[in-house]
């Protein structure tokens, strides 16, 4: 009888990649985690439990077919994994990279909740498509033939690259316009590259311009180019924006000098540490934590990735303020545990009111405490009065997270409906608007998300739009 090779969780333990030192890791933007060696990969992979109902998947908003990739995996099969692995997700080495695996796939995973620990789903789906790469099994995109339609996608990230991706394969013609000078939107300029090396990001951009698809760079939909002419020239457009409006923080001293955005920060660090190009305000030193003080605040992934930021760039301390306790903080724990492992101080149940000097000195702080549950049963943090001190900082960092821009006045479209949050109301489920023609996708939906949810979003509205273009095209032939 052949060797069972799954269900090892009984006899083997959980294992990540290597964890590169912390002393090594903060000194540059490389990713922490090494890869896994083949047998590894293999080895981890068979500590899966097959489940019948597999809440992995249901978790996963892919639905990827994780038990049958990690079998594949398990048995040494590694190219059908890879087959069935892209099957469901655009870009799995991405998402195996940054998910927040804890609330998604592994934080479901049957065995970590009979108390196994999970098994390392997201470390073995970054092995199974990097190793793709590697080998040449991820095939340049040829549509079987062309299609005369032409869609227009507004914003190069996640989600419009990966409705991109299902839109050319079918043979539709596609244009991605960005303001942006790269593809990628916040996986090339937003997430740091010891998250996501930008190498991983610029290969599927060239992987999409070399199927085909049209990239229009620096080009800002409102601006440079208007919403109507836009859909003068394409059969179909999808608005896959982001949410860039970054939330601000107000008290006296609030517009000192040294008090900047988190998004403009982070996109100065990506762009000199990964690309080498010459940033103005980082060479002040406007956007440069190098010898500084630095306070961060907020208590999300957008502020774990500026505090590990700062600490690369050279800061003399980073803080980090967020005004409830770890364990109601937005952000992931894995991060977190990072960060301190780096030399990060959280200072939980702290929230700023004000800040001292013209170009700042210090943030006046109020300690605070968990009150009595609000609406949603979330406790609300509430000020301990008279515990106010200052904490010495010569670059705040604000990373309190992100609204959506005014697309119906930005674009001049009072007739693209958008909710109370200013996000564009759209089907989830197919991306279809209220406008013939005008579909949307990601963060400009579901307000600050995932990348996952984006790509998720992305390729069913891909789905949807190429439904409308055969239904369009059947009716023109009769
Ligand atoms: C700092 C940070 C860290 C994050 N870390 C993670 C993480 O670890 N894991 C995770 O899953 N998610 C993370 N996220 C969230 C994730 O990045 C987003 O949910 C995801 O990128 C949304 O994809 P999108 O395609 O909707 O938009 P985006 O990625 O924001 O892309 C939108 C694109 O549209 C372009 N654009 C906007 N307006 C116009 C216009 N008028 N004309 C032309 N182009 C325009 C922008 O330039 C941009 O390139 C993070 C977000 C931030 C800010
Ligand atoms: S896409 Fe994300 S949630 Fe789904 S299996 Fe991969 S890491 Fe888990």
């Amino acid at each position: 009888m052949a060797k069972q090779p799954m269900l090892k969780f009984v006899t083997v333990n959980r294992d990540m990649p290597e964890k590169r030192d912390a002393t090594v890791r903060s000194k540059d933007f490389d990713e922490i985690y090494a890869e896994f060696a083949a047998a590894k990969a293999a080895e981890q992979a068979s500590r899966c439990s097959q489940c019948g109902v597999p809440y992995c998947q249901n978790h996963c908003p892919l639905h990827n077919n994780i038990p049958d990739w990690l079998n594949l995996t398990a048995t040494g099969r590694l190219e059908e994994a890879y087959q069935v692995s892209q099957a469901t997700n655009t870009f799995p080495e991405i998402c195996g990279r940054i998910c927040p695996q804890d609330r998604l796939c592994e934080g479901n995973c049957v065995i970590e909740q009979s108390g196994h620990e999970t098994v390392t789903i997201g470390a073995v789906e970054k092995y199974i498509t990097d190793t793709a790469w590697e080998n040449g099994w991820v095939k340049p995109i040829t549509p079987a033939q062309e299609r005369p339609e032409s869609v227009g996608i507004i914003g190069a990230g996640p989600g419009g690259l990966a409705a991109a991706d299902m839109l050319r394969r079918a043979g539709v013609q596609v244009t991605v316009y960005d303001r942006y000078d790269r593809a990628g939107g916040l996986l090339t300029y937003g997430i740091p590259g010891f998250k996501l090396e930008k190498d991983v990001v610029m290969r599927r951009n060239d992987q999409l311009a070399q199927a085909g698809v049209n990239f229009v760079m620096n080009c800002e939909i409102g601006k440079d180019v208007t919403f109507a002419e836009l859909r003068e020239k394409h059969d179909a457009i999808i608005v896959a924006t982001g949410v860039y409006k970054s939330r601000d923080l107000g008290g006296p001293g609030a517009g000192a000098k040294g008090i900047v955005k988190a998004i403009d920060y982070l996109t100065a660090s990506n762009r000199v540490a990964n690309f080498g190009d010459t940033v103005a305000e980082y060479e002040s030193g406007e956007l440069n934590a190098a010898g500084k003080k630095v306070v961060v605040i907020g208590g999300g992934d957008t502020a774990m990735d500026c505090v590990r930021t700062a600490i690369r760039q050279g800061a003399e301390s980073v803080k980090c303020l967020y005004r409830r306790d770890r364990a109601n903080m937005p952000g992931s724990q894995r991060e977190t545990k990072n960060a301190e492992e780096e030399g990060v101080v959280f200072e939980w149940l702290t929230a700023p009111k004000g800040f001292k000097g013209d170009t700042v000195e210090a943030v006046i702080v109020d300690k605070m405490r968990l009150g009595a549950p609000d609406a949603s049963g979330r406790q609300s943090p509430e000020v301990i009065e008279g515990s106010e001190y200052d904490e010495p900082a010569d670059l705040v960092i604000k990373a309190l997270g992100f609204e959506p821009e005014e697309l119906p006045t930005l674009w001049d479209q009072p007739e693209l409906e958008v909710t109370r949050w200013g996000t564009i109301k759209a089907e989830f489920t197919t991306g279809r608007t209220a406008m013939p023609g005008v579909y949307a996708v990601g963060d400009i939906v579901r307000g600050a998300s995932l990348v996952v949810w984006a790509i998720r979003d992305g390729r069913d509205c891909a789905e949807a739009l190429l439904s409308d273009l055969n239904a369009k095209a059947a009716v023109a032939a009769e």
